[in-house]
């Protein structure tokens, strides 16, 4: 990715991906993988917008001809505001990382995205799940998780606000005092201590030696969640398998047809 433009100087395209910061995204290299294996003459672009602009950038683009954007942090809460058309599956999510502007619809595509990780990934139904984290990630996971009928815990660095969260979910779901990998068969990390290179400490000698360490978190060399886990000989898995599922889901929400995965997942580096 070449970094982004500021929003005020954006040229006409088709679809971006908005954020702050946004530059680090992989969104366009995915997307424009699957527009050139599906012979699509469509341009897709990284913008830059500041949280407090996002309405007035996405009146901008709307102009400038643009048909839908993915949004990422900070912006998912904010598109969720904009929308008003929002399908039922994505309302309890508060969030929404795929807008289409022609008509100011949205859906949440990272919380199905997260389920089929979990088919890709042979995670049988009804496995024990630990999340870590109670933000804005972490809430549409505990609800798709739920919802699909695993088995889920959370931990949170600050307890009260997993409380907060699974309330106002009103939600039967447990909150650990402190992570215990004990008799669980997937590890999540929702938190964003990877992104100034932090993991929590976790115990993996406690877990079972078939765990997933599922980090949501990217990047080119291994997250230090997913090192940790790798260093315990723990299976891992990282951000790229949401990227791509989520992707593949807008892809299809605002073109139809059958998003090419194979092509999309080999634009990520
Ligand atoms: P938020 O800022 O909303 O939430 C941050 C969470 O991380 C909070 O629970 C916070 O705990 C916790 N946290 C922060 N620092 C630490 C630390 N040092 N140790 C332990 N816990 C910590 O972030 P989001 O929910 O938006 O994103 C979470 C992660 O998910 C990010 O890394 C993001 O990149 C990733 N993500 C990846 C996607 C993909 O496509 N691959 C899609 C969406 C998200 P506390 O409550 O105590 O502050």
């Amino acid at each position: 990715m070449n970094g982004a433009t500021y929003w005020r100087h954006a040229e006409p395209a088709d679809f971006a991906v908005l954020g702050d910061p946004v530059g680090h995204s992989w969104s366009p290299a995915m997307h424009r993988a699957a527009y050139a294996a599906r012979g699509l003459d469509l341009r897709y672009t990284a913008l830059q917008v500041p949280r407090e602009e996002l309405p007035e950038a996405l009146e901008a683009l709307t102009e400038l001809g643009y048909r839908g954007v993915n949004c990422t942090v900070p912006l998912k809460e904010d598109a969720f505001a904009w929308a008003e058309r929002i399908d039922e599956a994505s309302r309890a999510y508060g969030a929404l990382n795929t807008l289409r502007l022609t008509d100011r619809a949205g859906t949440n595509t990272d919380a199905p995205g997260l389920l089929d990780t979990f088919a890709d990934l042979a995670v049988p139904q009804g496995a024990a799940v630990l999340l870590l984290g109670a933000g804005g990630t972490a809430r549409a996971v505990v609800l798709a998780l739920h919802r699909a009928g695993f088995a889920v815990r959370v931990a949170n660095r600050t307890r009260a606000n997993a409380e907060r969260m699974i309330a106002s979910l009103d939600l039967d779901v447990p909150i650990l005092d402190a992570p215990d990998l004990a008799g669980v068969n997937v590890v999540i990390n929702a938190t964003s201590a990877g992104l100034s290179g932090e993991a929590w400490p976790l115990d993996w000698s406690r877990s079972h030696p078939d765990v997933l360490a599922y980090d949501l978190l990217y990047a080119r060399e291994p997250t230090p969640f997913v090192a940790d886990a790798a260093r315990a000989g723990r299976r891992t898995v990282d951000g790229r398998a949401l990227l791509a599922a989520q992707g593949a889901r807008s892809f299809s929400w605002w073109l139809g047809g059958e998003p090419p995965r194979v092509e999309m997942r080999a634009a990520l580096p």
